[in-house]
């Protein structure tokens, strides 16, 4: 009707914009709708149908693949129940936001909390396993136990359910320990291994307010995923009214996960969805201007001098080896004039030693210019601070001591050109100076105070 208005051009991109726009509307009012009685709930967005035969191993902490969420999507689950006191608490909580959760059940639980576990379901959750026995270290058991771990976690949830109907096909490992064996048997059973995007760390000897905290840091690092949280811990009780405040006031969503069955196909995704962020959002793209650094610092880049350039058969060799002598063992024979047959010949090409040349800088002009202005500034400034009275001492000792250093790499470059052994003899003067006059500022500034 209203696009039937507008005729021509306009037309489709207005009812493409409208119809967005009544969409995002239509799904906060039914959150809204969906949680009578709770207008700031965070509410569950969407429900996904997953195919865990397409998609066996699910979890960023261990797997290239996670849930195809879109940006901001988060999906809670919830390990170890069912445990009265706090698994109701916590069901009692998600149904005030009326949030739609996975709860990984252990089998032993199960046996010990029926009820609990029906719980979990009549609130519309859903149910899975995670063991019978919870053990420790699953990854070394022998293979045949974890299979067995995980038929009876799988057997006593299912005769907890009572109503013929088996828990979703969502296997989590405790302690995520997995090994190769146990997931190509839950491949072979149709089981979906689920790991994580990131945990709350809710299981250790932390407090709730760090729960929340490493809950939405970690979230907020990797920007959508599956929270791992334990509804056996009153830690967890305490934090998670605050975390669906908190992902709700940041604009995150909750989506729930269910399974595909032959009355429930799977939602449309496609492979690159199945990625945390799929390849053209990969951050080694933005670390790519870091390259360039790592390339210019290698010396690969200097020449070889040649053997000319070294001064070994123009000199007293023999003078020098005696000199030497005491700290490097050299042959007691001079190698000279023998001197095609020098070992260091192949030691040299490896060395960095640089060629003369390289001390000739184009600029040398210009440097010592600016070596002679840097000079003039410190003598000036030195005349400053001999006026200057005590509040301004110290900050113009510290600008002198910054005139001081960049005046003396270009004097010693400058001379350099020249002559490579005079810069060493050259290069103290104008250093002495400089230091004399930082000192001579610093005493300045002392006697003042
Ligand atoms: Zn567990």
């Amino acid at each position: 009707m209203i696009a039937s208005v507008f005729g021509g051009l306009r037309r489709r991109p207005l009812t493409a914009s409208c119809v967005g726009l009544l969409a995002s509307v239509a799904a906060q009012a039914a959150s809204a709708a969906d949680c009578p009685g709770h207008p700031d709930a965070i509410g569950t967005s969407r429900t996904i149908v997953v195919d865990p035969r397409a998609h066996p191993m699910i979890g960023t902490m261990q797997y290239a693949k996670t849930l195809p969420l879109a940006d901001r999507e988060v999906v809670l689950t919830f390990d170890d129940g069912p445990l009265p006191k706090y698994s109701n608490q916590i069901l009692d909580i998600l149904a005030a936001h009326c949030a739609k959760a996975t709860f990984f059940l252990i089998g032993r639980q199960a046996n010990g909390n029926p009820e609990g576990v029906r719980k979990v379901r009549d609130a519309g959750h859903t149910v899975a396993t995670h063991s019978q026995n919870h053990p420790t270290g699953m990854d070394r058991l022998p293979l045949d136990r974890s299979k067995q771990e995980i038929e009876q976690g799988i057997a006593s949830v299912t005769a907890a359910l009572g109503d013929g109907t088996a828990p979703a096909p969502f296997l989590r490992i405790p302690g995520l320990r997995v090994n190769n064996g146990i997931e190509e048997f839950a491949a072979s059973k149709g089981l979906q291994l689920w790991s994580a995007d990131f945990p709350a760390d809710d299981w250790r000897d932390v407090s709730a307010n760090r729960v929340y905290e490493l809950a939405m840091q970690r979230l907020e690092q990797k920007g959508k995923g599956i929270l791992l949280l334990h509804d056996i811990q009153p830690r967890t009780v305490a934090a998670l009214p605050r975390i669906l405040r908190e992902l709700k006031t940041r604009g995150y969503r909750i989506v729930h996960v269910v399974p595909a069955t032959p009355d429930r196909p799977a939602t449309p995704t496609e492979p690159q969805q199945w990625q945390l962020h799929p390849p053209s959002e990969m951050v080694a793209i933005s670390r790519w201007p870091k390259v360039p650094k790592f390339a210019s610092a290698g010396p690969a880049a200097l020449p070889v001098p040649a053997l000319s350039d070294l001064d070994w058969h123009t000199s007293d060799l023999g003078a020098r080896a005696s000199r030497r002598g005491r700290g490097v063992p050299l042959p007691p024979v001079t190698l000279w004039p023998r001197q095609t047959t020098l070992p260091p010949a192949g030691t040299l090409a490896a060395l960095p030693v640089p060629a003369r040349s390289i001390f000739k800088i184009p600029e040398s002009a210009s440097m010592t210019l600016l070596a002679a202005s840097a000079r003039r500034a410190t003598s000036t400034a030195q005349a400053q601070a001999r006026v200057m009275d005590v509040s301004s001492a110290k900050p113009a000792g510290k600008s002198r001591h910054g005139h001081a250093a960049a005046a003396q790499p270009p004097a010693s470059a400058g001379q350099t050109a020249q002559a490579p052994q005079g810069a060493a003899g050259a290069a103290p003067k104008p250093a002495a100076q400089a230091k004399r006059n930082g000192r001579s500022v610093r005493v300045a500034g002392l006697k003042k105070r």
